[in-house]
């Protein structure tokens, strides 16, 4: 039996495994030892929570940061981003659509501010999806808040925020970002449990300076910090940011890097077994083709299409080359029931998808 086939028999038989064998795994690149440990994430996910995927449309609310993370195009130092604001309608119209299409849950992303007005703000927009029929379950991400802004967005309605601790290396986290602290971000998980959420973090793949062991630490901290949904994606150069500018890459880079990132997701789903994973957009924008089709097959069970309007699609620039710049939330939801049905998944619609996690550790049944 090879060293592969050992740490994926003990995977597979509950274990859980060493940093050093997170990082044997996540340095692999013969492709059939690639799709050896993608098969057994498969199974595992298959086991664990089902086969099958969990949609969240999502709203990217504004563009408005007050913070200045050195890979983000929305950074609040670059002046090229034209800045938006969604109104209170149009968000409300973002979830009705998920509803609509059946989606069972939807997320509300946008960049970090913290001011009174914006906290009253998404406490309005939580409540007023709340009262649509049919409801979508709601996730948030506006980062870092007080526990008081957590608890009143809880108590208006939203059960889940996404909050990536970015990477869990302290000196690269510093690195990376001028504002903020690791351990500011870790305390900000800690409120969110606090607040009784249902909990996402992740990180980014291929980052500069960032090892195999450093990801196998992250895999670690997502174990030890009890999350129940995970979402992470490669890093992907934006050439208006000092990192894009610094490492502004290559066509063979960003492959590099998504092939990490599927590693990254299989061996997530074997160390942490029953979370919710998503197979992300960064996925998508390096192959378009089969990106989140292949972060399914490599152990992810949630995909997060986007619903909102196209009109400020391009004004939400991450990175360069972001999927779906121009497709509408209805031709996206065609192309995502063939392509599933091209690979044997399939959508769960008209369900929130709780993270199988969250049941077993608050012995609530949804
Ligand atoms: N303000 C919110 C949402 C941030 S945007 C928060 O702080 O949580 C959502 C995610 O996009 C970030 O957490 C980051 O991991 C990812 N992201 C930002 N820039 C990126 C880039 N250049 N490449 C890949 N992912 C990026």
């Amino acid at each position: 039996m090879t060293r592969l086939d050992a740490i994926l028999k003990r995977a597979i038989d509950g274990a859980v495994l060493t940093e050093d064998e997170l990082e044997f795994m996540l340095r692999l690149e013969d492709p059939a030892a690639c799709r050896e440990l993608f098969a057994a994430a498969y199974l595992v996910k298959c086991r664990e929570v089902g086969k099958g995927v969990y949609l969240r449309g999502l709203v990217e609310t504004s563009n408005l940061c007050t913070r200045n993370c050195l890979y983000c195009g929305i950074r609040k130092g670059n002046a090229e981003v034209r800045r938006y604001e969604l109104d209170l309608d149009e968000i409300v119209a973002g979830a009705k659509l998920a509803a609509d299409f059946g989606y069972g849950a939807a997320v509300l992303q946008g960049g970090e501010r913290s001011d009174a007005r914006f906290v009253e703000f998404v406490t309005e927009a939580v409540r007023r999806i709340g009262e649509l029929p049919n409801a979508p379950q709601l996730t948030l991400s506006f980062g870092e808040q007080t526990l008081e802004t957590y608890r009143k967005w809880r108590t208006a309605g939203a059960v889940r925020y996404l909050l990536r601790i970015e990477t869990s290396d302290p000196g690269l986290y510093a690195e990376l970002h001028p504002e903020g602290t690791l351990e500011g971000r870790k305390a900000a998980l800690f409120r969110l449990r606090e607040a009784g959420f249902q909990v996402g973090t992740g990180v980014m793949i291929g980052l500069p300076h960032q090892s195999a062991a450093m990801l196998a630490r992250d895999v670690e901290f997502f174990r030890t910090s009890d999350a129940d949904m995970i979402g992470m994606g490669p890093w992907i150069p934006h050439h208006r940011t000092p990192l894009g500018i610094a490492h502004p890459g290559s066509r063979a880079e960003d492959l590099r890097r998504l092939e990490l990132g599927l590693r990254m997701i299989a061996v997530t789903r074997l160390q942490l077994k029953d979370v919710n994973i998503a197979a992300t957009t960064a996925l998508q924008s390096i192959s378009p083709a089969d990106g989140r089709e292949r972060g399914l097959l490599a152990g992810a069970n949630v995909i997060m299409p986007n619903v909102g309007g196209l009109e400020h699609r391009a004004d939400y620039t991450l990175y360069d080359g972001k999927a779906g710049m121009d497709e509408n939330a209805e031709a996206a939801r065609r192309k995502l029931d063939g392509s599933l049905a091209g690979i044997g998944e399939f959508v769960h619609y008209g369900v929130p998808g709780t993270p199988r996690h969250y049941l077993k550790r608050t012995g609530k049944t949804e």
